[in-house]
C-alpha cells in the first residue's frame, strides 16, 4: 500500500475503515484523566498501550453487573439458576478462546493467571531426567517467565546455569533468526526436554515461527510450549495445526479483559486423556459427574479442563466475555488485516519523520516483515529515549518505556485510528522542533 504524509490521507483511511466504529465500543482515556498530565482538555489521548493493558469495553460493566445481580438475587443458587449458571461459566468462553488461538474446544480452558498457569503447565511438561533436562528460552524473555523457569529448574534439583539455555540474536542484530533457533535446538538434541518461548517477544515485538520451532523441538524429542501474552488477540495463531504441546496467555493485554484478568491455556489434544502426565490437581479438574460426590481419588476431566483447580472466577470471566464478544463481532481476520495496515502506516510515518529532520533518529527494532510481527513497534531513540518518553506522555501519548532502551507503541485495530498514528507523528515533529 502506498501511504501519504498528509492529515487528509489519515482521515481518508479512517473514513474507509470498515472497523472504525468499533472504537465507540471502548472507553478512551482523555488528556485530563491521565495523571501525569495537567492538560484540561477532554480530547482523547493517543492510546498506544493496549499491549500492556487493553482498554475497557463499554459493555464490560453490563456483563459484570449481570453476575452481581444474580448473586444479589439468587445467592448460591446462581451456580445453577443464574442467567449464566456459574457451575459451567468457563464454558461460555471456550468457543471464542479456541478460535483466538486456533485450537479445538477440548484443548482450551480459561483459569487462573498467566504465571500461575506457566507453573502448572511446567509441572506437566517439564519433567527433566539426568540426561535430558535442558530448557531453551529466548534471551531476554519477560522476567516473570524467567523466574518461573528458574524456580522450576531448581525445584527439580538442577542449577539454572546448567539447565536453562538462552538464545541471543547475532552480534549487532536485534531479532532472532529462525535458522539460529532451530540450529540451537538440534545442537542441544537429546539434552533438550523443553522449548519455552514467548510467542511474541515483549521487548522487540518479534513474532516467532512457532510452527517451525515446534517441529524442530519434536524432531529432537523435546516438547514445545509458548507464552502467548503478546500474541493472543494480536496475531493469527494455529496451535492445533502447528502441533504445539502447550501454551498460556493473559487476557488483559490485547484481549481487553481488565487488570489481572483471567488467563487461558492450551493443551494439545494428544494429552487430553493422558493420565501419565503429572499434574497438580484440584476439584474443578475432577470428573464433572462425580465432582460433588466428594470422594477420594482424582479422576481428571477430558482435555484442558482437567487442569483446572478451582471453581470459575466468574467476575473476571464476565469481563473476558465482554471483550471476546467484540472480537467475535469484528472477526479476527478483519482485525488482522486492519492491524497490518495500521502498523505499516505508523512505520511509514516514523520513517518519514526520520528523513524530515535531523534532531532525533528513531530506529524500529521490530521486524519489518509483517508475518514476523503483530501490531507493536519497538522504538529506539538515538538519544535520551527515556526523557522523550516522558515528553510524549505529557503531550498525550500513552505508550510504555521498557528498560534498557525501548519505547513500545501498539496501534490496536479494535480501537486505534489512523488519525491516532497521525497525531503521534505530529507530536514527534513538535518535540523535534
Ligand atoms: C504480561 C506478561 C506476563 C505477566 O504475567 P502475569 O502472571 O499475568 O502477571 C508474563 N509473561 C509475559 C511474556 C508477559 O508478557
Amino acid at each position: 500500500m502506498n501511504f501519504e504524509t498528509t492529515k487528509d490521507f489519515a482521515k481518508q483511511l479512517d473514513t474507509t475503515d470498515a472497523l472504525a466504529h468499533f472504537r465507540d465500543k471502548f472507553w478512551i482515556p482523555t488528556l485530563n484523566s491521565i495523571s501525569e498530565n495537567n492538560n484540561p482538555s477532554n480530547q482523547d489521548v493517543v492510546y498506544f498501550c493496549g499491549n500492556s493493558l487493553g482498554l475497557q469495553p463499554k459493555a464490560t460493566k453490563n456483563y459484570i453487573e449481570q453476575e452481581l445481580e444474580d448473586w444479589k438475587n439468587l445467592g448460591v443458587e446462581g451456580h445453577f439458576h443464574g442467567k449464566n449458571p456459574w457451575l459451567s461459566y468457563h464454558r461460555l468462553l471456550t468457543n471464542q478462546t479456541a478460535k483466538i488461538v486456533g485450537a479445538k474446544k477440548n484443548e482450551v480452558v480459561v483459569m487462573n493467571n498467566l504465571t500461575v498457569n506457566l507453573h502448572l503447565l511446567m509441572v506437566s511438561f517439564y519433567r527433566p531426567t539426568q540426561k535430558r533436562f535442558k530448557i531453551l528460552m529466548e534471551g531476554g524473555a519477560f522476567p516473570s517467565d524467567q523466574y518461573a523457569v528458574e524456580s522450576q529448574v531448581k525445584f527439580h534439583g538442577f542449577l539454572p546455569n546448567d539447565a536453562i539455555v538462552e538464545i541471543q540474536p547475532r552480534e549487532g542484530e536485534e531479532i532472532l533468526r529462525t535458522e539460529d533457533i532451530t540450529k540451537k535446538i538440534e545442537e542441544l538434541g537429546d539434552e533438550l526436554t523443553l522449548v519455552m518461548f514467548g510467542g511474541i517477544n515483549y521487548y522487540t515485538g518479534q513474532f516467532f515461527d512457532l510452527e517451525k520451532i515446534t517441529k524442530t523441538a519434536h524432531k529432537v524429542g523435546a516438547t514445545a510450549g509458548f507464552d502467548l501474552a503478546h500474541a493472543a488477540g494480536n496475531v493469527p495463531l494455529k496451535l492445533n495445526e502447528w502441533k504445539v504441546d502447550f501454551a498460556t496467555w493473559c487476557s488483559y493485554k490485547y484481549l481487553n479483559s481488565g487488570a489481572g484478568g483471567i488467563s487461558g491455556v492450551f493443551i494439545n489434544e494428544k494429552y487430553a486423556d493422558d493420565d501419565s502426565l503429572p499434574r497438580f490437581a484440584g476439584w474443578w479438574g475432577h470428573d464433572e459427574k462425580a465432582r460433588f460426590e466428594m470422594k477420594k481419588g482424582f479422576v481428571p476431566m477430558h482435555g484442558a479442563e482437567g487442569w483446572q483447580l478451582s471453581n470459575s472466577q466468574v467476575l473476571p470471566m464476565a469481563a473476558h466475555r465482554a471483550s471476546l464478544d467484540i472480537f467475535e463481532e469484528a472477526g479476527f481476520e478483519n482485525l488482522r488485516q486492519k492491524s497490518e495496515k495500521l502498523t505499516a502506516y505508523m512505520e511509514f510515518l516514523i520513517e518519514h519523520f526520520n528523513k524530515e529532520q535531523s534532531k532525533i533518529n528513531i530506529k524500529i527494532i521490530t521486524p519489518k516483515n509483517i508475518n514476523d510481527r503483530g501490531c507493536q513497534l519497538s522504538l529506539v531513540f538515538d538519544k535520551q529515549g527515556k526523557e522523550y518518553h516522558k515528553i510524549l506522555t505529557k503531550k498525550g501519548v500513552v505508550s510504555d518505556w521498557r528498560e534498557p532502551n525501548v519505547i513500545r507503541i501498539a496501534p490496536i485495530p479494535l480501537y486505534n485510528s489512523f488519525m491516532d498514528c497521525y497525531r503521534f507523528y505530529e507530536i514527534l515533529k513538535e518535540i523535534a522542533l
